[in-house]
C-alpha cells in the first residue's frame, strides 16, 4: 500500500496530523520520493519550500 503525504507541504506522514505543517489533508496519489536530510543546504529543497528534513513527494495531485 502507498504511503500518504501531506497535501500541503508533501510530507509522508504515518499519523493523522503533519508534524511539518500541521496540515491534516492527505494523498495517497504521489508521484516519486525524496529524501531531504540537510534542508538547509539543498537547493531542490528550497526550491520545494521544504524547512524540515525528511521524506516528500515530488508530485501530488
Ligand atoms: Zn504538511
Amino acid at each position: 500500500m502507498k504511503k500518504k503525504v501531506c497535501k500541503k507541504c508533501k510530507l509522508f506522514v504515518e499519523g493523522e496530523v503533519c508534524p511539518n505543517c500541521k496540515g491534516n489533508a492527505f494523498t495517497n496519489n504521489w508521484n516519486g520520493r525524496i529524501h531531504f536530510l540537510k534542508v538547509k543546504e539543498s537547493m531542490i529543497a528550497r526550491k520545494m519550500n521544504v524547512e524540515h528534513n525528511g521524506e516528500y513527494a515530488i508530485k501530488i495531485r
